[in-house]
């Protein structure tokens, strides 16, 4: 089972769409919070491993863990 973790230390809110724009099945959806809109987690048991979130994160926020 692959574990995804976001660094949310890391993560910067004005690029916080990466992962969810390049997600090829839609594991991530973002969050509205108070303030600032982050991603979050919703469909881990979709991921194929393709590590594009990963990859492309240009904050590395992004941990894949299996
Ligand atoms: S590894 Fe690929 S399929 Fe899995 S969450 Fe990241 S972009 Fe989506």
């Amino acid at each position: 089972m692959v574990k995804i973790r976001i660094n949310y230390a890391r993560c910067v809110e004005d690029s916080s769409k990466i992962c969810v724009e390049i997600c090829p099945v839609s594991i991530f959806r973002i969050k509205k919070l108070a303030k600032s809109e982050k991603p979050e987690i919703v469909n881990i048991e979709n991921c194929i491993m393709c590590r594009s979130c990963q990859v492309n994160c240009p904050f590395q926020a992004i941990e894949i863990l299996t």
